[in-house]
């Protein structure tokens, strides 16, 4: 859309139109999945917000478009932290406030764009508060986030919250067999598991592990289930083995045995492993919906144990158990 790479045309048109009505607010907090494109609908709509041709913005051709488009545009400013920092502070937000009391070079607007909001301290989001209060006439902030929840209630209730949504299977089926021709024998199962966030596809089709992981995660996966001593003692040195990618075994586990459950539960039409569903039928004959039910369960536990630490043996032994 105008040549930027995003995933939300109509929710797009809708705040574009609204600018070039003249009806915009001066922040903006732009939430969505890092996977659906959220930061280059931000630096659309700083486009749109900066083009000197206000009615039809953003004309494309005018210096400010040409510049947005390439990210040289003076006037839209994108918020980092500094250099040996990972945080935005108090100290970043005060530079701004300096900075937005200087006009635009040229532009209609001056927009500031924050590309990660969980980066910004919480005494940095106190410190902008005051700027956000009362910002000169052709100031204009976009911030962008995965969770708006991650920034104080202050912040939020000066700004016009735009979520973007999640998008339909097909899109994320367009998405992929577009980019990635060659994945079409795995296409069914990427679509319905990358769940409505396109991007993720790339970060999967790039894992040259992903596959080799997610089949031994199924393989062992009747093992959990059986709570034999053997198959225990298995089970804990395969997690041991791979503890960097417990995270994502742990997940593999979940979505087989949810699908397991929609299969005992004549609900297949549902299920995301689409290219496993032989195996994932032997599981389901073998176990009753109760115990795919309480395993569930406990996979839910188990998550939240090894987020606080758990080590992955302890927390996979606590499972078979
Ligand atoms: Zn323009």
């Amino acid at each position: 859309m105008y040549g930027y790479d995003i995933f939300h045309e109509d929710l797009m048109n809708g705040l574009i139109n609204a600018v070039r009505g003249g009806v915009n607010a001066h922040a903006y907090i732009f939430e969505g999945d890092s996977g659906l494109n959220v930061e280059n609908a931000a630096r659309l709509f700083a486009a749109a917000l900066t083009c000197v041709n206000a009615e039809i913005a953003p004309c494309g051709s005018c210096p400010s478009c040409v510049e947005a488009k390439a990210d040289t545009n003076p006037d839209i400013i994108f918020s980092k932290p500094d250099r040996d920092r990972k945080t935005i502070g108090a100290k970043n937000m005060r530079a701004l406030e300096a900075d937005v009391s200087t006009k635009p070079f040229a532009a209609r607007r001056k927009v500031y764009v924050f590309t990660d909001a969980s980066i910004i301290t919480e005494e940095a989001q106190n410190a902008f508060l005051k700027t956000l209060e009362e910002p000169p006439e052709y100031a204009a902030f976009i911030i962008v986030t995965e969770n708006a929840d991650l920034l104080l209630e202050t912040i939020r209730s000066r700004c016009v919250i735009v979520h973007f949504p999640a998008v339909s299977e097909n899109e994320v089926r367009k998405y992929i067999s577009e980019k990635y021709p060659q994945e079409s024998d795995r296409l069914d199962f990427l679509a319905k598991y990358c769940a409505g966030i396109p991007k993720r596809a790339d970060d999967i089709i790039s894992d040259e592990s992903f596959e080799t992981l997610r089949k031994s995660a199924l393989d062992r996966l009747p093992m959990l289930l059986t709570r034999r001593g053997d198959d225990i003692f298995e089970l804990q040195s395969y997690v041991e083995e791979n503890k960097d990618d417990f995270a994502r075994i742990l997940g593999f586990w979940m979505s087989f045995l949810r699908d397991v459950l929609l299969l005992q539960t004549d609900a297949a039409s549902g299920i995301i492993n689409v290219d496993k569903r032989d195996a994932l039928r032997r599981i389901c004959a073998a176990y009753d919906p109760k115990k795919t039910v309480s395993m569930l369960d406990a996979l839910a536990t188990a998550q939240k144990m090894f987020a606080r630490y758990v080590s992955p043996k302890a927390v996979t032994y606590w499972l078979a158990l």
